[in-house]
């Protein structure tokens, strides 16, 4: 397993995001699935777990500390965070996240999801004071955040100061067409180690075109798909960890293999990279991470990730879309664009807008 060191641990490049866990019938985590997931990982090498207050309706916390408790606490490290959305008394929610932990620390804590419009009342609500006072005490290591904003945000966060990491959403998608080298390069420049998010962009850049495929199989018949997304961010010094939000043992395993030995892409195979992406590019319509924050507050119930799947295979093939949505019970014909969902979204995508789109489509196809 590829080690870096990062704010003085030894870490896995390759870490766990609890975000995507398999889930049973009843919608809560498969616990003795997703514990061997984790089992897997550590028995080679992960010792990287990240997390969050909101993660799994609150589940995942609970999950990965108890999942955890097998092994000595110095052996791996946690990272969790503390959303003002979800809940805006950060006193209250940290406690709670050390009882759903079961733990006295917590190795990386991170403000979660900064965005333009709540990078304000995190860095004046008190939070970061109260958040400080902890590290001070030794219940928190080392305090970052996470971050879905512009560059203006991002400055204003560096020029806040006092962060020993920040989380950026990185993939070869976003340095291609988004912020994230201009994001890589600002937070590089400032000394502030890096922790990358959505490396396959919510899988997105796990299965690519047909075409695009082949052209990386003659390449490397050998290498998987996502395998060219992780090899291309292990080309950044400043990323110390990798986080992959894995939801079986079989994706466990294929990642193993990346980073049991896996190399950087050369120059060339990152120019190949760059190359097929811009082409796969143009078939993205809703460049939808699954991230599922903007489904909790959906008054109408809309499975919206599962819609921006549809809406994305819709843009590709032009028909499909009223069969698709036919199997949901609750669907885009449903939306009543109260905008809520858009709000929450760190792609800043125009949900209610899209939802029109695949409503009307849905009528006519
Ligand atoms: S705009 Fe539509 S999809 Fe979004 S929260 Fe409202 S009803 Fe749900
Ligand atoms: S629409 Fe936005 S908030 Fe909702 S799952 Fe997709 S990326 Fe996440």
């Amino acid at each position: 397993m590829i080690k870096k060191s990062f704010c003085k641990n030894e870490v896995s490049l390759l870490g766990m995001g609890n975000m995507r866990l398999p889930v049973g019938a009843d919608g809560k985590i498969d616990f003795e699935g997703a514990a061997a997931i984790i089992d897997r990982l550590y028995n080679n090498g992960v010792n990287y777990y990240d997390t969050a207050y909101v993660y799994h309706g609150g589940e995942s916390e609970s999950f990965v500390g108890a999942a955890l408790k097998n092994y000595p606490r110095e052996s791996f490290c946690v990272a969790t965070k503390y959303n003002c959305r979800a809940n805006p008394d950060y006193e209250a929610v940290f406690n709670e996240q050390l009882k759903r932990l079961d733990m006295d620390y917590i190795d990386y804590y991170l403000l979660h999801a900064i965005g333009d419009s709540t990078v304000d009342t995190y860095l004046t609500n008190g939070c970061v004071e109260f958040f400080r006072e902890q590290k001070r005490l030794g219940k928190i290591k080392h305090l970052g955040f996470s971050f879905h904003a512009s560059l203006d945000t991002l400055r204003k966060m560096i020029d806040f100061g006092g962060w020993d990491f920040a989380q950026i959403q990185l993939n070869y998608l976003d340095w291609l067409l988004n912020d994230a080298k201009a994001q890589y390069e600002m937070l590089t420049e400032a000394g502030i180690p890096i922790v990358v998010m959505e490396p396959v962009r919510g899988g997105r850049l796990a299965k690519l075109t047909p075409e695009t495929e082949a052209e990386l199989k003659a390449a490397h018949f050998d290498w998987s798909i996502p395998s060219w997304a992780f090899r291309f961010i292990m080309r950044l010094e400043n990323v110390k960890v990798i986080l992959s939000g894995m939801s079986t043992v079989e994706q466990a395993d294929d990642n193993l293999a990346t980073f049991i030995g896996g190399k950087p892409l050369s120059d060339d195979e990152a120019e190949l990279l760059l190359k097929v992406c811009a082409e796969f590019k143009k078939q993205i319509s809703a460049p939808c991470t699954a991230c599922r924050y903007c489904t909790e507050g959906c008054p109408m119930e809309i499975d919206i990730p599962e819609m921006m799947e549809i809406y994305n295979r819709y843009k590709l093939n032009g028909r499909g879309a009223a069969k698709a949505i036919e199997k949901h019970e609750h669907s885009a014909k449903d939306c009543i664009a109260c905008g809520a969902c858009s709000e929450q979204c760190p792609q800043s995508i125009d949900i209610p807008a899209i939802m029109a789109e695949l409503a009307e489509a849905a009528g006519s196809n």
